[in-house]
Formats: C-alpha cells, structure tokens, sequence
C-alpha cells in the first residue's frame, strides 16, 4: 500500500468502484478521462515509480501487463489501445504509486505519442 490516493482507494479509504480486481492489482476509470476508455491499472503493491521496481517485482510487472490485456478486452478495445506508464515529474506522473494507463476508442494519429 502507499500514503497517495491509489492507496486509499485499494483501502477501500476512497470508495471507488473496481471494474477488475484480482490479488495483485485493480482497474478503476480515471476521473479525468483523456480518451473515451481511460483505465488505470493500479498494483496493490505500492512501488513509487517504474524505475522502484526491483527484481523481486518481475511477476507483478508481467501480472500487470496480462491484466492490462485481459481487461483491454472485457471493455472491447482489445484491437486498439495504448499502455502508458508515466515514469516522474518530468514525465507527466502525479500520482506517486505505480500505474498502467489503457487509453483507447479515439484515433490516435501514427507517430504521435
Ligand atoms: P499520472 O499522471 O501518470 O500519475 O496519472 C495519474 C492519473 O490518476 C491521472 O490521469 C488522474 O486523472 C488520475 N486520478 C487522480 N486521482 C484520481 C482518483 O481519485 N480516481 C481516479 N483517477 C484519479
């Protein structure tokens, strides 16, 4: 768990509701969607930033990748979505415990990141 707002909502101290849930991660809906479907897959492990991550972390990493997939395709974007995971500041991260965002039903135009 982590002192930040995915901690409290993994909690249960923010109720939120989980559109996945299994015993390492959660899906919920980003409150300020940027695309049409904007989920964020949260590790109920709270690593601070990608680069946090140690070799002990190696399964929960392919764990989330998996999840990501398995939940892309419950919401019908399997075909066309993009993860994105904001690694500091400087990167764009606001939230201090790590996450996957699933971006998907907008065109994202070839070459733009
Ligand atoms: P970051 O910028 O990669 O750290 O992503 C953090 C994301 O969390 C942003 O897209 C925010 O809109 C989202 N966010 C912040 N607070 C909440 C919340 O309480 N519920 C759902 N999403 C949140």
């Amino acid at each position: 768990m982590s002192d930040t707002i995915f901690g409290k909502i993994i909690s249960g101290d923010i109720p939120t509701e989980f559109l996945y849930e299994d015993e390492h991660c959660v899906a919920i809906n980003d409150i300020h969607p940027q695309a049409p479907v904007h989920v964020l897959v949260i590790p109920k492990k709270g690593i601070p930033r990608l680069v946090d991550a140690t070799a002990d972390d190696r399964d929960l990493l392919g764990h989330l990748m998996l999840a990501a997939g398995r939940i892309a395709d419950q919401l019908g974007v399997a075909d066309a979505f993009r993860l994105i995971v904001n690694n500091g500041a400087g990167a764009g991260q606001t939230v201090f415990h790590l996450h996957l965002h699933i971006l998907a039903g907008k065109s994202f135009a070839e070459g733009q990141m």
